[in-house]
């Protein structure tokens, strides 16, 4: 889903070097990171409803897995492409890196829109991709779970398929399964919950109540829907939440400045996280357009929708109130407006520590998986809290004794890890 003017890939890489010259990393290990270690491009013929057959375009890439399996979601999008899939997957690396979990980074994608398709063809879809990659994931090689508009019902049919090829049982091929079918108690919950965790320890150490904070949201899906159900259990205030109108094709920004009802506004919201924008204003809400949610006097905003929100031309309508910038999303902020965003002194958590608490959450269902031995839904999110917390202390340490962003902290600490994988298991 990259536009002609950001190449996430190229943005991917260009963090990559300027954190690997900060390291001084050798010439090998430096170009075995900055690409994917491999990638697979493949059709999917599915048999449509009306009898025609539609032929799909499908990726897996697996950027590294020197500290373990590759980990990543699947994606489904009609704008998908490989250079964002190879983007995702290095920074999956990154991710499962920095909260120090042993797995490595991998992405997929297929180009298609699921809200086109029905729930035959969607399962179709799902069993084609997996009949193409059955012999290249598993769980000791690459374990697939959902990501933006894929969900756990296809993460099953993936499952189901994946163990028909094999002839066993495999709960820990994939995650994000459902509930009772190998899925984790707080699997959906996650990466929203582990936003607003390291989000609650970054206010802490600014000295900023969370009970005296307001924030804008970026999209309303899974992750933002989950972050900001805690950040208002904490005390926070929620004035504008964006998400895209498939029906009117363009974004819209919905607005209450004493506060939203999220349990009201999910109730009028559809499983693609679209807000139902006539009954959103029968509630009261004022309706602005896509890119009001930016412009907000507000203390935090949390772009958690999708890659290159916060651009060039945008930023500069972040309001002087704004204190802080949690990255939800992937890839939000485009390095020209993150360098606007540092020089204005604006406390930024990097979106690959934000929000791993999705692919945090994703390990300990393997490992459950794994065991077929299942935590009750506390354990799962107190355990969720401590790697969280515990990661965003070691990067906030290392940002503080060395004056480094919290970005470059995160990669530092992040790459340093794969760095000595690769180098102790003798690759470099
Ligand atoms: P989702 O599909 O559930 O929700 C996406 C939301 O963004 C929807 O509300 C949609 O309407 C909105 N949106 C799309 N385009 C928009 C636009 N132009 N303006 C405003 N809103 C827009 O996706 P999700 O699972 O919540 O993922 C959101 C982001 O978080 C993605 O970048 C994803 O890669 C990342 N992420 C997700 C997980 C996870 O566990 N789901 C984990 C880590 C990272």
């Amino acid at each position: 889903m990259s536009n002609s003017s950001y190449n996430p890939y190229e943005i991917a890489q260009q963090q990559f070097d300027s954190v690997a010259s900060k390291l001084d990393l050798d010439a090998a290990t430096r170009e075995l990171l900055r690409q994917p270690m491999r990638e697979y491009h493949f059709t999917i013929p599915v048999k449509m409803d009306d009898g025609t057959t539609k032929v799909f375009k499908g990726f897996r890439v697996q950027h590294n897995d020197a500290r373990g399996p590759a980990k990543g979601g699947i994606r489904f999008h009609p704008m998908e492409t490989i250079d964002t899939i190879r983007a995702l997957s290095m920074w999956m690396t990154w991710k499962c890196s920095v909260v120090d979990i042993p797995l490595g980074g991998g992405k997929g994608g297929v180009i298609c829109d699921p809200r086109n398709l029905t729930e035959r063809e969607q399962e179709r879809l799902c069993r084609g991709y997996v009949r193409q990659l059955a012999r290249n994931v598993g769980p000791n090689t690459d374990v697939p779970a959902p990501d933006v508009m894929t969900n756990a019902k296809h993460m099953l049919w993936m499952l189901d398929e994946y163990e028909t090829i094999h002839g066993s049982r495999s709960p820990g091929f994939i995650t994000g399964k459902p509930v009772g079918m190998g899925g984790s108690l707080g699997r959906t919950e996650a990466t929203g919950f582990g936003v607003v965790y390291v989000l609650n320890e970054a206010l802490k150490n600014l000295n900023m109540p969370i009970e005296n904070t307001t924030a804008s949201f970026q999209g309303f899906g899974n992750v933002s829907q989950y972050a900001v159900r805690l950040y208002q259990q904490l005390g926070g205030k929620v004035v504008a939440i964006s998400c895209w109108n498939e029906t009117d094709k363009k974004a819209y920004t919905f607005r209450k400045l004493d506060g939203m009802d999220i349990d009201a506004l999910a109730s009028i919201t559809d499983s693609y996280g679209t807000i139902d924008k006539e009954k959103a204003m029968n509630l009261g809400y004022e309706v602005l357009s896509g890119e009001a949610w930016i412009e907000q006097d507000v203390d935090i905003l949390i772009p958690a929708a999708l890659e290159n929100q916060i651009t060039i031309e945008n930023v500069h309508k972040i309001s002087k109130q704004v204190k802080v910038i949690c990255e939800a999303a992937n890839g939000p902020t485009t390095p020209d407006a993150d360098k606007i965003i540092n020089e204005r002194n604006i406390f930024l958590i990097p979106d690959f520590l934000a929000n791993a608490g999705g692919v945090t959450c994703s390990y300990f269902e393997q490992v459950q998986s794994n065991q077929n031995y299942y935590w009750e839904k506390d354990e799962v999110l107190a355990k969720l809290n401590i790697k969280m917390t515990s990661a965003f202390k070691a990067v906030y340490e290392l940002a503080q004794s060395k004056n480094l962003r919290m970005r470059d902290s995160a990669y530092v600490i992040a790459i340093n890890r794969v760095a000595q994988a690769v180098k102790s298991r003798g690759w470099v």
